[in-house]
Formats: structure tokens, C-alpha cells, sequence
């Protein structure tokens, strides 16, 4: 067992990290505050070639490892994550699906656009009344000579306004109910109008839309592996997808750990540094550990990705465990920080905010436990309550 980074793994961390500490991370407070998506910051993520970052050279990404994407994926989230949020999306579950689904002419077509970062891409699931029950989705694909009429809504959707390229599931059999007449398309951003930008509690540097798509018209090359495998595609998406996730949790509470254990250190009360108290010293210890745990299931679970085991239940692991850590941590370092760290003088009231939604998107924490449990129970995953997990 080898726990060391390779060489080219460090040096894209060590990339990443000096970029988000000179690009990010410095405007990361005032983005949050007047709820601004960095549009511009994506061009130079793209000349450092961070928007495909585990695509191959061939489809104009970097080349690099999944282990790689993940661990810029922790690097951008420490400094912000909403712009982790926004390269998650788009890479995870939108660029790599082409790449696992897509013939070779649709890889050529689609993905070097995504892999350069021309435009953004946007993964389209969830509507009003199908969440976890994404088999419960109602777009509808209607057969339409050797093509589709697709028309729906769509809700919350990272990317939305700005994406390029949609990977949009859509119902092709309307008598089959479920997960089973579900088939996954690409579409353009012409394809799709933004009806809402939604407030949020926290990630206010990503943007997450509604969308409708008005009677559209594709032909078959926009079918995504096979007419009625859609869940299929959207269930190994999010497999992935969740290791990103779980990523970006790690990113956030590594964030909260710095300040929380720079600031123990400076503060004094009755004479000492708190960091001298042994309550405080309890804190900073179990936020260690914690980031350590996760941080190895995180790996773990990205590793076995590319090496092309299956990763389910340990991504499932990953992102419980990382998100709900995030979320624990994140308050505690607030607490370490005391009224200070209630307030926007520091960061870590962000990091909370921004912490909690690891927990819902890309399957709630109740879904991974679902997954987990029906693994570790070697039962069949039944298809209407696989659900976004
Ligand atoms: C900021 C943000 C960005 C997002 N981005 C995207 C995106 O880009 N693309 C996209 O498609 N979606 C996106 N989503 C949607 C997200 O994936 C869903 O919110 C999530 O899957 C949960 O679905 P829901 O909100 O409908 O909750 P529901 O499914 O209604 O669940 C409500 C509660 O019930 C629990 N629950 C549901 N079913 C079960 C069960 N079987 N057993 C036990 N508990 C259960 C849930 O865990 C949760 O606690 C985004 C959401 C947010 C908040």
C-alpha cells in the first residue's frame, strides 16, 4: 500500500492550490456577498488547463488522473466552493459522462469544447417533484420522426445560465414508469431557457437555475448511450460525481481547520492562548483526525475510480462521511473563533453555509446511507428508490 502522491499528482495540487491562493481566495468574500459568478475566472482556470483536467490530451483535456481532478477539485473548494461547485458540475457530470457514453463522434464533438473550457456544461436531473426520486422525472422525449420533441422543467440546475452543453434526462417511454423510460440527451444552451436564478444559503459564487426546454427538436445523434438506459448513464454519473462532492467537503473543512488553528493560537483569554486551553485543544484535534479520515476515504474511493473498480459503496462512504464531517467541523471552528466567527470579519461563517449543501447535492446523506446499506447487504438495488445515489 503506497499512501504517497506521484510526482505529477503533486504538482497539479501544488497548481491548483497557488492558483486559488492568488485567484480565488482573495475575492472569494466579496463574490459571496454580492452573490457574483466569476465568469472570468473560468477562461484562466481553462489556459491552466483545470476545466479537463482528467480528460486525455486527445480530447483536449490535460491527460491527467481522476485522482488529479479530485485533488484540484479540494484545492479550488478550500479557497471557494462555489467555483468547486461549478468545476465539479461541469467536469463530473457533464464532461465525463461523453467520454464513458458518448460514440466517438459525439466525444469529438462535445467534449473538447467542455475540455478547453469554451463553455461550461450543466447536468439537468432534478424538476419540481423528482429529486432523490429522479425516476420520477416527467420531461418528456417524444418520438418525433428519427428524432425527439423534448419538452420539461427542470429545477436547480449548477451551471445553468452560462452552460454550453446539457446532459438532460428526459422520459422517451411514457408507459413505462420509473426509472426504465428514462434516456439521457445533449443539448445546447440554445436548446434551453433559464427561468429563475435561485437564492441559496451559501455557495453564492455558483449559480443554480430552473430551466425549461420548449418543445426542442434532436435527431439521433444527441442520444447518449442507449433510448431507455438514461438512468443508467445518471446512476454511473453520480457515482462519480460524489467523489467530487465529497472533495469539495474535504476543501471546505481543511479551510475552516486553518483558520480556526491559526486563530487558537493568537487569541487570548485569562492569559494564554486559547489554543492553550485544553477544550480548544480538544477541538483542533478532532477536526484533524476528522480531516484525515475523510480525506483517505476520499482518495480511496477517486483511486479505485481510476483503476477502474467498483467505487459505489466507497464513494458513497466518501461523501457521507466528508460532507457530514464538513458540516460538524465548520460550526466548530466557529465556535473556536467565538463571536468572531459569527461574523463576515472571518471566513469560516461562509465555510458553514457553503458546507451544508455537500449533504444534499448529488444524493442526501439518507441516500448514501441507502446505498451503503443495500451494498453492504448485497440486496438489489431497485430501481425507483436508487434515487440520485
Ligand atoms: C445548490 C444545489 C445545486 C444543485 N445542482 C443540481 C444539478 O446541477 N443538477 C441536478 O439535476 N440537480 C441538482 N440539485 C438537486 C439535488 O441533487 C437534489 O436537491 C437532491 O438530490 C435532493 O432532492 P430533493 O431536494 O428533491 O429532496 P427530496 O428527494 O424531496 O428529499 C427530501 C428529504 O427526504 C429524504 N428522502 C427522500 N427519499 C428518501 C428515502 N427513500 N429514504 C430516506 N430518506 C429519503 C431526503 O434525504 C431529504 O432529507 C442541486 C441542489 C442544490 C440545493
Amino acid at each position: 500500500m503506497d499512501f504517497a502522491l506521484s510526482a505529477d499528482q503533486r504538482e497539479i495540487q501544488a497548481l491548483a492550490r497557488e492558483f486559488a491562493e492568488a485567484e480565488i481566495e482573495p475575492h472569494a468574500a466579496a463574490w459571496d456577498r454580492e452573490h457574483r459568478f466569476p465568469r472570468e475566472l473560468y477562461a484562466k482556470l481553462a489556459d491552466l488547463g483545470l476545466m479537463g483536467v482528467c480528460v486525455p490530451e486527445e480530447y483536449g483535456g490535460a491527460g491527467a488522473d481522476f485522482l488529479s481532478y479530485i485533488l484540484v477539485l479540494e484545492e479550488l473548494s478550500r479557497a471557494d466552493a462555489g467555483v468547486g461547485v461549478t468545476v465539479a458540475v461541469h467536469t463530473s457530470a457533464a464532461t465525463l459522462p461523453i467520454l464513458t457514453f458518448g460514440t466517438e463522434e459525439q466525444k469529438a464533438r462535445f467534449v473538447p469544447p467542455l475540455a478547453r473550457g469554451e463553455h461550461l456544461g450543466a447536468f439537468a436531473l432534478t424538476e419540481p417533484e423528482a429529486g432523490s426520486d429522479a425516476g420520477a422525472l416527467r420531461t418528456r422525449a417524444a418520438r418525433d420522426g428519427d428524432g425527439w420533441t423534448i419538452s420539461g422543467a427542470k429545477q436547480w440546475i449548477t451551471n445553468g445560465t452560462y452552460a454550453g452543453t446539457f446532459l438532460l434526462f428526459a422520459r422517451t417511454d411514457p408507459d413505462t414508469p420509473g426509472a426504465r423510460g428514462v434516456s439521457a440527451f445533449l443539448l445546447d444552451g440554445e436548446h434551453v431557457r433559464v427561468t429563475r436564478d435561485e437564492e441559496k444559503l451559501g455557495l453564492n459564487s455558483s449559480i443554480t437555475n430552473d430551466i425549461v426546454v420548449e418543445g426542442a427538436r434532436v435527431g439521433r445523434d444527441r442520444l447518449l448511450h442507449e433510448e431507455g438506459r438514461g438512468f443508467r448513464v445518471a446512476m454511473a454519473t453520480l457515482d462519480g460525481g460524489r467523489i467530487g462532492i465529497a472533495a469539495q467537503a474535504l476543501g471546505i473543512a481543511q479551510a475552516a481547520y486553518d483558520v480556526a488553528r491559526s486563530y487558537a493560537k493568537e487569541r487570548h483569554t485569562f492569559g494564554k492562548p486559547i489554543a492553550e486551553h485544553q477544550a480548544i485543544q480538544y477541538k483542533l484535534a478532532d477536526m484533524s483526525t476528522e480531516i484525515d479520515a475523510a480525506r483517505l476515504l476520499v482518495y480511496r474511493a477517486a483511486w479505485l475510480k481510476q483503476e477502474g473498480q467498483p467505487h459505489t459503496e466507497e464513494g458513497a462512504k466518501a461523501k457521507l462521511f466528508a460532507s457530514e464531517m464538513a458540516r460538524r467541523q465548520t460550526a466548530e471552528a466557529i465556535q473556536i473563533l467565538g463571536g468572531y466567527g459569527y461574523t463576515k470579519e472571518f471566513p469560516v461563517e461562509r465555510y458553514y453555509r457553503d458546507a451544508k449543501v455537500t449533504e444534499i447535492y448529488e444524493g442526501t446523506s439518507e441516500i448514501q446511507r441507502l446505498v451503503i446499506a443495500r451494498s453492504v447487504l448485497g440486496l438489489r438495488q431497485a430501481e425507483r428508490t436508487l434515487a440520485q445515489g
